[in-house]
């Protein structure tokens, strides 16, 4: 019940992060958005001769209708309230296109052109992977924008997400997404550098592929952040885009062969092993499909891609269900982190197969519903890290058991003989050994029964251990009979150890005596405890012999020669 109480205090913090960045305001993310129209480029258009002419623009069809090729996209009327700003930077999202040259129609009938290609996009690259041009400066106000965009792929469209942004909103932006990217980038290498330590220490197989994992979602928000094409300007874009399809399809594929090295053994057995590598190995096929032969037949080429998630995803029920038959101590943990990112993938694939609009919310969910596979993940290993601890606790505990099981006596709990000669043979010094021996213990089970001829040799063993010091061995070497080993120089007296038993009460109020015998002597091999024990053992029997209740010293053994 305490592990379902965390998961309620999870759920809380994960609402509360997605909360905080879907309270960012919008806007701030994307500046003021532009609606947009599009037609075919045919030869002899001309940008004045566009602006003249807004109605020959297509407003209603969705971009992607139209396939890949060469476009003209016309904005709406600026909004006048920011036209008057300085400096003004019309965004848009980063596809795959060769060339974009954006017109800026003034409102003195002026127009001038700036813009990039796929080699030079790396310097307007914004993070959250929007691409920035700022609109060349004229007396005369902004009216309205035209980009004539060549070799779009136009998968989604070929003007994403258009927005015009004041310095200042574009500053916003950039403060906001860097932040979620940042904190993102420290949250990986910090559970990457933690998880490699843990390695070091549990040896469990899972730990290095979390990492490796992490690392794939790292590379992947490194490459669709923009982050990668800021650091390196001269990269192509359209480049970027491949490995960042690429690093995808990876850390999509990470995130089930760790599920595959976490989960208990009979969560991936049989068809689920052999269907997770169908899946992993379709996935893989189409994203280096894509890597390789994009853009020839590019369109293509993203369907298939984005199809070949599908069966990864639709791998996620059974192996919870599996999860779920075994009794994995996981499911939970494996249902709520796969819970958003699935979510989150079915919106994009939706998005990608035009089901739903391009939304920049979606476009960046990867990021977050990483951070939170990320995370999660990072508990479930805690969580297993502490079943694990239980379980070596446990094991320990039985050890020392077994241990004791094997070297005690179990009517008694004393020392059994083998274990007393293991641990008395080889002690420095001379040893004193004694011998006590219950009187007329037949008599005992004769008057009192078995049992209680038991409980006598429970409570004369435990009157034994207590009469002599911690370090002494005591031990249980015969029915009635024990042995105890102190070392010379602290010998015990036998006397005090018959006094107790005297003064003991005992079961039935029996009158309980024994009788002691004792030798001083080296214990340092087998032949020195032949000839202790023979000489106590005599001692014994001359105390037996002189009417019981007493002890025989044999005295100090001569040196064996
Ligand atoms: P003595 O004073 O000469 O030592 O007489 P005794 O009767 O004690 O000596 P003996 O060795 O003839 O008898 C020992 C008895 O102890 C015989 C056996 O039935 C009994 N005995 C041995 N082991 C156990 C045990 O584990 N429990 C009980 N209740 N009796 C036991
Ligand atoms: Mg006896
Ligand atoms: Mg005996």
């Amino acid at each position: 019940m305490r592990f379902g109480f965390r998961i309620i205090w999870l759920i809380g913090i994960i609402a509360m992060t997605l909360t905080m960045f879907w309270e960012a305001p919008a806007e701030a993310m994307t500046g003021r958005p532009l609606a947009v129209c599009i037609t075919p480029s045919t030869p002899g258009l001309t940008a004045p001769a566009l602006f003249r002419t807004p109605s020959r623009f297509d407003c209603a069809t969705p971009q992607w209708h139209f396939g890949s090729g060469d476009y003209w996209v016309l904005s709406q009327i600026l909004p006048t309230d920011l036209t008057g700003a300085p400096e003004l930077h019309a965004r848009t999202a980063s596809v795959w296109q060769y060339r974009v040259t954006l017109y800026v129609l003034y409102a003195d009938g002026a127009i001038r052109r700036t813009g990039f290609t796929s080699r030079t996009a790396g310097r307007h690259l914004r993070i959250g992977a929007s691409l920035s041009l700022t609109l060349p400066p004229h007396a005369a106000r902004p009216v309205r924008l035209l980009w004539h965009v060549e070799g779009a792929a136009n998968l989604r469209g070929v003007v994403l997400g258009a927005s015009l942004a004041t310095p200042l909103e574009a500053a916003e932006s950039e403060k906001w997404l860097s932040a979620l990217y940042a904190s993102f980038a420290g949250m990986a290498i910090a559970l990457i550098v933690y998880n490699l330590a843990l390695w070091g220490a549990l040896r469990q197989s899972f730990q290095p592929v979390y990492c490796l994992l992490v690392l794939c979602l790292l590379g992947y928000a490194f490459s669709s952040s923009a982050a990668l094409g800021q650091l390196f300007p001269w990269l192509d874009n359209n480049i970027r885009l491949r490995v960042n399809v690429f690093l995808l399809a990876v850390s999509a594929s990470m995130v089930m062969i760790f599920a595959r090295a976490f989960f208990e053994r009979g969560v991936f057995e049989g068809w689920t092993r052999r269907a997770s590598n169908v899946a992993l190995a379709t996935l893989a096929t189409t994203s280096v499909a894509f890597m390789i032969l994009a853009p020839w037949q590019i369109y293509w080429l993203d369907r298939l891609l984005t199809l070949s998630y599908l069966p990864l995803i639709a791998m996620v029920p059974p192996i919870l269900y599996r999860a779920w038959r075994v009794r994995s101590n996981y499911l939970w943990m494996f249902a709520l982190a796969w819970g958003v990112p699935i979510v989150f993938a079915g919106l994009r694939i939706a998005g990608a197969l035009g089901l739903l609009a391009w939304s920049f919310w979606i476009d960046n969910s990867t990021m977050i519903s990483m951070m939170l596979e990320a995370l999660l993940s990072s508990l479930a290993i805690a969580y297993r890290i502490r079943l694990l601890s239980v379980e070596r606790d446990e094991a320990r505990e039985q050890e020392i058991a077994a241990r004791l099981l094997a070297d005690t006596e179990p009517l008694t709990g004393l020392l059994n003989r083998r274990a007393f000669l293991d641990r008395a043979i080889g002690r420095p010094g001379d040893q004193m050994l004694l011998i006590a021996d219950v009187d007329h213990f037949k008599h005992v089970n004769e008057t009192i029964g078995h049992d209680g001829g038991d409980e006598v040799l429970r409570v004369v063993a435990r009157v034994l251990r207590n009469a002599v010091p911690l370090d002494a061995l005591v031990a249980r070497i015969g029915g009635e009979e024990f042995a105890i080993l102190v070392d010379a120089a602290t010998p015990v007296l036998a006397e005090t150890i018959l006094e107790r038993l005297r003064s003991q009460r005992m079961p039935f109020d029996m009158a309980i005596t024994a009788s002691i015998g004792s030798c001083t002597g080296p214990l340092l091999r087998e032949a020195d405890w032949k000839a202790l024990y023979r000489s106590a053992d005599r001692a014994l029997f001359a105390a037996k012999g002189a009417g019981r209740d007493r002890s025989r010293d044999a005295g100090m053994l001569p040196i064996a020669a």
